[in-house]
């Protein structure tokens, strides 16, 4: 499980798209939980002005992106 310092040391690296999808799995469960952490990262979408490109991968997941998420979490551990 991601802290909200690792969240915040690659937030970076997620929005250039440099990341695992493992990793993106597991910056976006955390994002599910931390409301802080989610309002941080779109912060930071909308100052690097990569809300074009990127922008469909870092929205507010919906319940269904929600659900298969966690479900391949479960499946993982
Ligand atoms: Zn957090």
């Amino acid at each position: 499980m991601l802290s909200c310092k690792d969240v915040s040391e690659t937030v970076t690296d997620h929005l250039e798209g440099s990341t695992s999808f493992q990793d993106r799995v597991a910056l976006r469960f955390h994002l599910l939980i931390c409301k802080h952490c989610r309002r941080f990262y779109q912060q930071f979408q909308i100052a690097g002005g990569v809300s074009g490109s990127l922008g469909d991968e870092v929205s507010e997941p919906t319940d269904d992106e929600i659900d298969a998420l966690v479900r391949k979490l479960k499946a993982r551990n």
